[in-house]
């Protein structure tokens, strides 16, 4: 592999091969798959935070962890050994091994926020300028790629709702992702607004120091609770197997049994709810009321399912740690919060676990030879690639399955295409409509009854838009993508290199995936 300090500067910029925007699980992983895949290319990682994680170096909130197990949230190349689903510094230790072993560090410039990114079709390059946020110092890049693995929302300022009255609470607020980890909530009244994933995994957290914790929703969430333990890696251990093997066996138990799971909650969401609620009981005991604060108005898997790793919350709730309460918030008070039915609810800490506020392409601002690029205008091919921004992709994991599985096949794609470009000793490659494309329907990024969760709903209008072809969407589905993003055929007429199209259908790639 190249390393980015033996390329030559380019009028003041360092030049690599390949721009990797961000050191979070993204990034990392696509690092290493350019790394094993284009041995040749060169690349840097610049990074804004001065270390790696994003996501799981962002949150402090107690008892921050996963939602998804780690043998699929982990990379298909690196075994997961720990707990299914862990705690954010136990994923920060799995991906410092995966930086370390394979020697992806000296590649980071951590401490650099991407400024703009600009490409000249002339010199087909990009040209990505930073500032060094030690000393101020802009520093330039050129690449002949930009891998973007920058997220999906904006890491400093959360969502939180407008709310009135938020300046007479004489209490302490503060959003989740914002939570400082040296504050004491021993002994103290917290009320935690939001009933989603940050929420399930805060409250049972509190619930072990705080005085009382209430849960404020205006609707609720689908919980799915289970031991946090993998019986069948429990049992391949236990009769010698290697942890390359355990990862990739209990990977496809999991992945298997999601499907299944995808395919009832589409087929039979009522039978689904009810084996849901047995297994709250389970730990919550036969009498626990579901009315009305666990019985959710949307199908279940609209939104991602809360995970309770040995029913924690519902412990909290029988423990009489938890109250519930279901209703909108009309208006912050001195002591807390006055709900639309009237209820006051008190409180010392006030934590709004209410969302993200979206960020796309890291608000970074693009241009294509001189003009803004607006991403609303472009088409995204497979929510991957867009019309009209050559040499670029963007790494948006899957919100039902573990993001990191799409990290490792869009890795894969990424380096057939580069590999491919060198084959055909192409400089650019961008997408584009085919003719039989032309009456095609353009629709938003997502489809709002397949996924909706708020922060996507509120920001349709700033996203990619998608067409109604398998090419021109971005589905969702682990499970067509697993079949479809290892055949796809780089000579198809959606890519054209050096503004043609190629004549020809090339062969299918075959990439084994994991
Ligand atoms: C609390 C929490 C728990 C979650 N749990 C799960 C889970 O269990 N399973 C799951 O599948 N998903 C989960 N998610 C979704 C999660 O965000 C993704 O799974 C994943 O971690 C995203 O990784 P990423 O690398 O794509 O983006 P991020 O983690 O957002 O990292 C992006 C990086 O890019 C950097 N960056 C952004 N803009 C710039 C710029 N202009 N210049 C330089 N650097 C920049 C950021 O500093 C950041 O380090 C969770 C999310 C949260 C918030």
């Amino acid at each position: 592999m190249a390393t980015a300090s033996l390329q030559p500067k380019v009028g003041g910029a360092t030049h690599v091969d390949v721009v990797i925007v961000g050191a979070g699980i993204s990034g990392v992983g696509s690092a290493y798959h350019l790394q094993e895949q284009c041995p040749n290319k060169s690349y840097v990682i610049l990074e804004m935070k001065d270390t790696f994680g994003g996501t799981w170096e962002t949150h402090k909130y107690p008892g921050v962890r996963s939602d998804s197990d780690l043998y699929t949230f982990g990379y298909r190349f690196k075994p997961w050994v720990g707990t299914p689903v862990a705690s954010a510094d136990a994923i920060l230790d799995y991906m410092g091994e995966v930086i370390e072993e394979n020697g992806i560090g000296p590649n980071i410039r951590y401490g650099h926020r991407i400024d703009r990114c600009s490409w000249s079709s002339k010199e087909n390059l990009w040209t990505v300028e930073s500032t060094r946020l030690a000393d101020g110092a802009a520093v330039t890049f050129t690449c002949n790629f930009l891998w973007m693995c920058q997220g999906y929302y904006d890491h400093e300022k959360p969502y939180i709702p407008d709310w009135p009255g938020m300046d007479k609470y004489k209490g302490q607020f503060v959003h989740a992702q914002l939570w400082d980890p040296k504050t004491d909530y021993t002994g103290k009244r917290v009320l935690v607004i939001g009933s989603g994933a940050t929420a399930a995994t805060v409250i049972p957290a509190f619930a072990e120091k705080a005085a009382h914790v209430t849960m404020l929703q205006r609707s609720p969430t689908y919980f799915a609770c289970a031991e946090n333990r993998n019986e069948l890696a429990d049992r391949l251990r236990q009769i010698g197997i290697d942890e390359p093997t355990v990862h990739r066996v209990v990977r496809a138990q999991i992945m298997h049994d999601q499907n299944l799971m995808t395919q009832r909650c589409q087929n039979e969401p009522d039978a689904v709810f009810e084996e849901l609620k047995a297994m709250i009981r389970f730990y919550a005991g036969e009498d626990f009321q579901f009315e009305p604060h666990f019985t959710p108005k949307y199908r279940v898997w609209q939104q991602r399912l809360a995970f309770c790793p040995e029913g924690d919350i519902f412990k909290a709730a029988v423990a009489g740690k938890l109250s519930v309460v279901t209703d909108t918030l009309q208006t912050f008070t001195e002591k807390g919060v006055r709900t639309s039915s009237g209820e006051e609810i008190e409180a010392d800490i006030i934590v709004a676990a209410t969302g993200f506020r979206l960020s796309v392409m890291g608000e970074i601002p693009f241009s294509v030879d001189g003009k803004q690029v607006n991403w609303h205008d472009t088409i995204t091919y497979r929510g991957m690639m867009f019309t009209d921004v050559p040499n670029m992709a963007w790494v948006f994991g899957y919100f039902r399955a573990s993001w990191t599985l799409r990290v490792d096949m869009l890795g894969d794609f990424v380096c057939s295409l580069l590999n491919h470009m060198d084959e055909l000793g192409s400089k650019r490659v961008e997408v584009a409509l085919r003719d039989e494309d032309k009456d095609m329907e353009i629709l938003p990024w997502i489809e709002a009854d397949n996924f909706n969760p708020g922060y996507l709903m509120r920001g349709l209008d700033r996203l990619p838009r998608r067409g109604d072809k398998p090419e021109w969407r971005h589905n969702q589905d682990y499970w067509a993508e697993r079949e479809q993003i290892p055949l796809i055929d780089l000579d198809a007429a959606e890519f054209v290199y050096d503004g043609k199209r190629r004549a020809t259908a090339g062969k299918a790639r075959k990439v084994e995936v994991a």
